[in-house]
């Protein structure tokens, strides 16, 4: 498998390469045509300004006449006579692999000019040119070979180097690129052994990479969080099983004395029954927020009588405000919403409830309602202990209780508004609370009339 700093540098070189080859295959195609008659041209010119440089100066030494152009043109001249022999000018290092035929030499003889490509060169656009040159009333060919220039192999040099230099510039770059990747990897694993507090380094890039560590770092942040909160639930849920399962059991041992009168009896047996109750109740709502937290609770709306709804649960709950002699204010219209009933019922249950245990005797409850055509807010409003500003954010936090001196012999296992809010969650409604410590507190829930 090819590792991604690999991939990087075979892109590159693939890619740089692809394009090379591209671009020649262009340049060839559009360049190649008009550079070579260019270049015919302007050799047919230069041979034959030669020839009438060499009439009009008739210079008595050839040679030298000769080797002075070769030097001027930069180029290699070569002058044939009718027998197909030849004599050279100019830098006689240059190497050509020029062969004429003998009806070529004629042919130039007899005044016609030829243009001819030397094979091996690195441009097909040098041209060798041939014209007929009279010293001294004998024809001669007069061939002029261009010196191959160096530019011709310039640019693909140029590339040669981009390519070497870019590979192995890229070759250290791709570390950088690929580091990223590496801690990730690093710290996924480091993760999946259960450290949860790794992190990438803080970075201030705001590429991909960058994102990516961020979001990795939030992520890290996150199941830290859940970790946290975990823990924290089960130790709760062994905190509240354990008071009662000790209050249970320290009485189960002094029933077995013999000792014990009928009242005692009667005490511990009493709060054997309280405290099962109590282990009861948490059993319930851990199954309700269980059930909830799984999405095992569609909502299935169906039309509830919303007023009806409330009543029943406020007689249901007669027991408890009767024996503590609340006034019970319900003002409700008739009113008919869309949810889930069994439901909904827990949510008036539970903050029934909470009002009636946190009101003392005498105090008085109110629901109400408040309309508009979508919305329907109702009010539960008691004048009870109230609630400290600073617990208000919390309250709905699973076993979260406000530790109140005043409340420590209310029995409540801090499960009941966590279900509460989940419940209005997820009927898409809102839940507030407005309280005064020593003067009362206020739990409104807003609900769609129909669910949508
Ligand atoms: P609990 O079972 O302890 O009542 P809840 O989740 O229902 O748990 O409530 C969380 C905390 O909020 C309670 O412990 C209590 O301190 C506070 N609380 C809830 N309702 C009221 C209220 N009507 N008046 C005063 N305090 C309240």
């Amino acid at each position: 498998m090819l590792t991604l700093r690999a991939r990087i540098i075979f892109t590159f070189i693939g890619v740089v390469t692809i394009s090379v080859v591209i671009a020649f295959i262009i340049y060839s195609l559009a360049f190649s045509g008009p550079t070579m008659r260019h270049y015919q041209e302007e050799g047919l010119e230069s041979s034959a300004a030669i020839v009438d440089l060499y009439a009009a100066t008739n210079p008595e030494d050839e040679e030298a006449f000769l080797n002075g152009v070769a030097q001027i043109m930069q180029a290699h001249l070569r002058l044939y006579d009718a027998d197909g022999s030849f004599r050279e000018y100019g830098d006689p290092d240059t190497q050509t692999n020029l062969s004429l035929n003998k009806e070529e030499i004629a042919s130039i003889l007899g005044g016609q000019q030829l243009v001819k490509t030397l094979e091996g060169y690195s441009c097909d656009c040098e041209q060798v040119t041939g014209i007929r040159l009279d010293i001294h009333d004998q024809p001669y060919a007069l061939i002029v070979i261009p010196i191959p220039q160096r530019e011709y192999y310039t640019v693909p040099m140029i590339l040669g180097i981009v390519l070497a230099v870019g590979s192995g510039l890229l070759l250290f770059a791709s570390r950088y690129l690929v580091r990223p990747v590496l801690q990730l990897t690093a710290a996924a694993r480091q993760m999946s052994k259960g450290n949860l507090q790794v992190r990438l380094p803080d970075t201030r890039r705001r590429d991909e990479i960058g994102v990516m560590s961020r979001t990795f770092n939030g992520m890290a942040e996150q199941l830290e969080r859940l970790d946290v909160m975990r823990q924290q639930f089960v130790s709760n849920v062994s905190h509240e099983l354990q008071s009662p399962l000790t209050a249970m059991k320290g009485f189960a041992s002094m029933l077995r004395s013999a000792s014990l009168d009928k009242q005692d009896t009667d005490r511990a047996l009493r709060i054997i029954h309280e405290e099962s109750d109590r282990l009861s109740r948490l059993s319930d709502n851990l199954l309700m927020l269980a059930t909830l937290d799984a999405g095992r609770c569609p909502i299935d709306p169906d039309p509830i009588q919303l007023d009806e709804q409330l009543r029943r649960a406020v007689l249901m709950l007669e027991p408890l405000w009767d024996s503590k002699r609340l006034i019970m204010d319900v003002q409700l219209p008739s009113i008919t919403i869309e949810g889930n009933s069994a439901l909904l019922e827990q949510v008036w249950i539970n903050l029934l409830g909470n009002a009636i245990k946190y009101t003392a005797e005498d105090g008085t409850i109110s629901v109400t309602c408040d309309l508009d055509p979508k919305h329907i807010a109702i009010s539960i409003t008691d004048n009870g202990i109230g609630i400290p500003p600073d617990a208000l954010d919390r309250i709905f936090e699973r076993f979260y209780k406000v530790d109140d001196s005043r409340n420590r012999s209310i029995e409540g296992n801090g499960l009941g508004l966590a279900i509460v809010r989940h419940i209005v969650l997820l009927h898409n409604g809102s839940l507030k609370v407005e309280s005064t410590p020593g003067v009362g507190s206020t739990f409104t829930v807003v609900l769609e009339r129909t669910y949508s």
